[in-house]
């Protein structure tokens, strides 16, 4: 047994300490260390050594509140990473948050043959054969890493999501891209929704992929689905979000207009936010617009991978009834492309593809909806993309303005009463 004092922090010593070693693509170990005299630097090696018996290890790193790595090679260091630790630890005390274990990253001596320059572990798993040991990265260039160097080591080091943290349940639907499941990550114990997409393509893609999905770490709004972590198993990628509990929009029959205004407040400063950081969503669409039982509504599936699109694109050439016409017609795609498909998603698509690229877009009858709902979809539906409404102007529109209150219930009470008759419909399991 291993004891462990920790100088200022004494209020902690009685504290059990929970040292997660994360193994290189196959999840971590769990190592409990009661609180006592002196934890050494070489204790941690020898009990490192013991979970990862191929490899020498020299040194550990753990990860501080940027994500960015922090290597330990001495008992000094080790102290200041428990200082640190502990802090946290104290943080997390305060707010009544679950206490996340201390976890480190062993560093393996590799031969000079392997060696990684950019100290990077890939987390990707080469074709068909069970290829366990890390990938390593040697041409990316140096000066993209650290561009981005804490988010991009944050998806492609740590493993912070793997399959085998992850018990899938329910299939909660398959596009033409993926399947996605509900699924339960057993060390947070959260409920997740996990995208899994056949991807045929090499390591190179695979990498690149991945480093375009760190972008998905950036975005923080809640109109924009959460993003946990995305990893490759031989040719699938696994995309982990945020789970929505009332599903896709386009699940629901007639959506009230009082709620599709809510909804389209929601949806209309989603895409105002992606469009500040210059992400095109590129398939605006009610399946892409999901709803939970709070009342909030969050975007997903925007094309943040052209990689990722472009090989989806490969096994799946298609257009879809929400297209600009633009699009369909092969023209260039912009923030417009985006604000008609955001016009058509609240209404039901009325006429064939061929119609919108020929004819005069489709218009909703005034007699049943109001005034300001039916040129707002007008406006987002105008045939010449610059004359639709810029992403400041959508924001104005009075349509937007009117239901622009926060009131979060409208869509609450909604999703929980539509989910009710969805269940007395189903009848008993
Ligand atoms: P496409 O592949 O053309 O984008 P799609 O959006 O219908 O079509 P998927 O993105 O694979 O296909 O999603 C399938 C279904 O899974 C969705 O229709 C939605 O109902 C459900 N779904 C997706 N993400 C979540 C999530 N985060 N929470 C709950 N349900 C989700
Ligand atoms: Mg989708």
């Amino acid at each position: 047994m291993l004891w462990l004092a920790l100088g200022p922090f004494r209020a902690m010593e009685n504290q059990v300490l929970v040292i997660r070693i994360k193994i290189p693509n196959s999840g971590a170990v769990d190592w409990t260390v009661h609180s006592g005299p002196q934890l050494l630097f070489r204790d941690v090696l020898d009990v490192i050594g013991q979970v990862l018996p191929e490899a020498t290890t020299t040194a550990f790193e753990y990860e501080d509140e940027d994500g960015d790595r922090i290597t330990v090679r001495s008992d000094e260091e080790m102290k200041a990473m428990l200082s640190y630790y502990y802090s946290t630890v104290m943080e997390q005390q305060v707010n009544g948050q679950l206490i996340e274990p201390l976890q480190i990253f062993p560093r393996a001596c590799k031969p000079p043959g392997e060696r990684n320059i950019h100290g990077l572990k890939v987390n990707t798993r080469a074709g068909p054969s069970q290829h366990t040991s890390p990938v390593v990265s040697d041409s990316l260039p140096s000066n993209s890493l650290k561009k981005s160097s804490a988010e991009l080591r944050k998806i492609l080091a740590n493993g912070q999501m793997n399959e085998q943290d992850i018990r899938y349940r329910d299939t909660l639907g398959h596009g033409n891209g993926g399947t996605v499941y509900k699924a339960h990550h057993v060390p947070s114990g959260k409920i997740l929704a996990v995208k899994v997409i056949l991807l045929d393509i090499t390591l190179e893609l695979q990498k690149q992929i991945m480093s375009e999905l760190e972008i998905l770490y950036k975005c923080d709004s809640s109109y924009i689905i959460g993003f946990y972590g995305a990893f490759f198993v031989e040719n699938r990628i696994s995309i982990c979000t945020e789970f929505m509990d009332g599903g896709s929009l386009d699940v629901y029959r007639k959506i009230p207009e009082h709620v599709l205004g809510r909804i389209a407040v929601a949806v209309v400063k989603g895409l105002t936010y992606l469009w500040s950081l210059k992400i095109l969503h590129r398939d605006v669409k009610p399946s892409n617009m999901l709803v939970n039982t709070g009342g909030q509504v969050k975007l997903c599936d925007f094309g943040v991978s052209t990689q990722l699109v472009n090989s989806i694109a490969k096994t799946y050439v298609g257009t879809n009834a929400y297209m600009a016409p633009e699009r369909i017609s092969g023209e260039q795609y912009g923030i417009h492309s985006d604000v008609w498909s955001l016009g058509i998603s609240f209404m039901e698509p009325l006429q064939l593809l061929q119609c919108i690229v020929d004819e005069d877009s489709p218009v909703l009858p005034l007699e049943e909806f109001s005034e300001p709902f039916v040129h707002f979809i007008t406006q987002c539906m105008r045939k010449q993309p610059k004359e639709r409404p810029a992403p400041e102007e959508l924001m104005g529109h009075p349509f937007i303005v009117q239901f622009n209150d926060g009131n979060a219930t409208v869509v609450s009470m909604w999703v929980c009463r539509a989910l009710e008759e969805r269940r007395s419909q189903q009848g008993p399991p």
